[in-house]
């Protein structure tokens, strides 16, 4: 479920979450389409219908933003990943929440405009369509400059796109090790063998945060995430420890508890040392409400990199003695963005000899990518993101046929057969987690 940041409370997520589940199948009217025009000085928006129904739309500024309430909607969810792509012009991002009343969607803008929204009943191929016109400069007649649909932008396929970010580099150099091994270098090469693997792998992308040599502030290191549409950030690291002895390769995810062990927090104060601000920035002024709602966001964030974690430490440790067997959590800063899952990689104390020669050595590191890479296309070929061509190729495999019987709920259904809530729902086409007796789902093998 997509969260208004700007509008809600902590206490209506929760009543806005219950009244849907039950009013759920009463909603009548699909937004089947959305489709955009640009031209010069104003942005258009068609927001198509199958059935005619009230709106109301209503600007906000600090930040440009304007509001569509469509009443009695709901927004299919074979087309809300496609909204990703759809901005255009003065339209930065296209942002929904799904409320007990009908859909809202909320119009990131670069800046103010003029905006006016009018209905048009049906005409030929099309059904009642709102129109909204964002007007923000001196306009001229001409044929639009772009134009695109959501309907259009959801046939693509797209990549499952993997941030790696080599730690550290140019005047930071990160741990300097025996026989002089510098972390900055051995990550690099590290990451550049990591995004070889994955560029081998139909659908799967790989962005790099440096190619090279060169500092990168970690603010920077997430917006490279954040820019990319990130599936996933894997940071990587080689550090080095007061005690000789110290070693093994571990995998981080962030923690959000404060809880966090000795070692954990050491870490993650070296990580941080040349920088001390993180990637997190919310535009909302209410602190606490935003601090509500970046930790609920963050905890199913969390969650999934714990998953990616555990599935790559698993291929590592056929390759590399591990620190530890589970995936650790602690507080750094570099895996601090609300809506990426992130994880850091340790790949071992260049402190100790005995790794230092290791991570010093380029066959070991072949590896170490190889392993790296092997186990995050595990974990996203058992749960695709939702629109990538992952998930397409695997709806197109078998599946069984579940029947519901009492009791059930769509999430235990999702747990018992091992597939994300998501997926269920994009398999089946479910606009909700509302189910019935008797009724039947398809489970995808995973
Ligand atoms: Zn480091």
């Amino acid at each position: 479920m997509n969260v208004d940041f700007s509008f809600t409370t902590p206490f209506y997520v929760f009543f806005c979450f219950v009244g849907f589940l039950f009013s759920g199948e009463s909603f009548a009217v699909e937004v089947k389409d959305i489709r955009i025009a640009q031209q010069e000085g104003e942005t258009r928006l068609v927001f198509e219908l199958d059935k005619s129904t009230d709106h109301r739309l209503f600007s906000l500024s600090n930040p440009d933003r304007v509001v569509l309430d469509i009443s009695g909607s709901t927004f299919p969810a074979s087309s809300q990943e496609a909204l990703k792509s759809l901005p255009s012009g003065v339209l930065k991002k296209v942002r929904f929440a799904q409320r007990d009343n009908g859909t809202r969607f909320v119009l990131d803008l670069s800046k103010a405009v003029k905006s006016k929204s009018s209905t048009l009943s049906a005409s030929g191929k099309f059904g009642p369509r709102i129109l909204v016109e964002l007007e923000y400069g001196p306009t001229k007649k001409a044929p639009p400059v772009v134009s695109k649909s959501l309907s259009s932008l959801a046939a693509i396929k797209r990549d499952v796109v993997i941030v790696i970010d080599a730690g550290h580099g140019g005047k930071d150099p990160g741990a300097i090790g025996k026989y002089k091994v510098r972390e900055k270098d051995i990550v690099l090469s590290i990451a550049k063998e990591l995004t070889k693997n994955l560029s081998a792998l139909e659908g799967f992308k790989p962005v790099l945060t440096r190619s090279s040599d060169v500092y990168l502030p970690l603010r920077d290191r997430s917006q490279v995430a954040r820019n990319a549409n990130a599936d996933l950030l894997i940071s990587i690291h080689a550090d080095a420890f007061t005690k000789s002895s110290a070693r093994g390769a571990s995998v981080w995810a962030l923690s959000l508890s404060g809880k966090t062990s000795e070692m954990g927090r050491w870490l993650a104060e070296q990580e941080q040392s040349s920088e001390l601000v993180g990637g997190i920035s919310l535009d909302d002024k209410d602190q606490l409400l935003a601090e509500v709602l970046l930790d609920m966001s963050m905890n199913s964030t969390i969650q999934f990199s714990l998953n990616i974690g555990s599935s790559v430490l698993g291929e590592m440790g056929r390759v590399a003695k591990l620190h530890k067997s589970t995936v650790q959590q602690a507080g750094f800063v570099v895996l601090k963005s609300p809506d990426i899952p992130s994880i850091l990689i340790e790949t071992g104390f260049v402190s100790n000899a005995t790794e230092a020669k290791n991570l010093g050595s380029y066959a070991y590191r072949k590896k170490l990518a190889s392993a790296i890479a092997k186990g995050v296309k595990a974990s996203f070929m058992k749960n695709p993101p939702e629109g990538t061509l992952l998930a397409w190729k695997q709806n197109q495999t078998r599946s069984t046929i579940y029947t519901v019987t009492k009791g059930d709920t769509l999430s235990e259904i999702a747990k018992k057969n091992s597939v994300s809530l998501s997926r269920l729902r994009g398999v089946n086409s479910l606009k909700n987690d509302v189910i019935w007796i008797g009724q039947k789902l398809r489970i995808p093998s995973s």
